[in-house]
């Protein structure tokens, strides 16, 4: 057990917590505000919602993953997520 690899601790410098930092962390935490979702292929705002794995229960269509696909570029036969 000689050859062990040694860690060393580095001290790093903390966050420097002015005023100026704790604004910036609260305006980190906040949601960001609405935007237009857009194709980042082809520019385009119209989107068509896709569900994956949804389950039948009681003869109706649950769960899944919900995914959000450019339906222009769907057309042209190309799967671009969006969200
Ligand atoms: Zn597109």
């Amino acid at each position: 057990m000689t050859d062990r690899p040694r860690f060393h601790v580095i001290e790093g410098t903390p966050a420097p917590d002015t005023p100026v930092e704790q604004v910036r962390k609260r305006v980190r935490k906040m949601a960001k505000p609405p935007s237009m979702i857009q194709c980042h292929r082809c520019g385009g705002r119209e989107v068509i919602q896709t569900k994956i794995g949804m389950l039948l229960k009681d003869g109706k269509p649950t769960g899944g993953t919900r995914q959000l696909l450019c339906s222009l570029c769907f057309m042209r036969g190309e799967r671009v997520v969006l969200g």
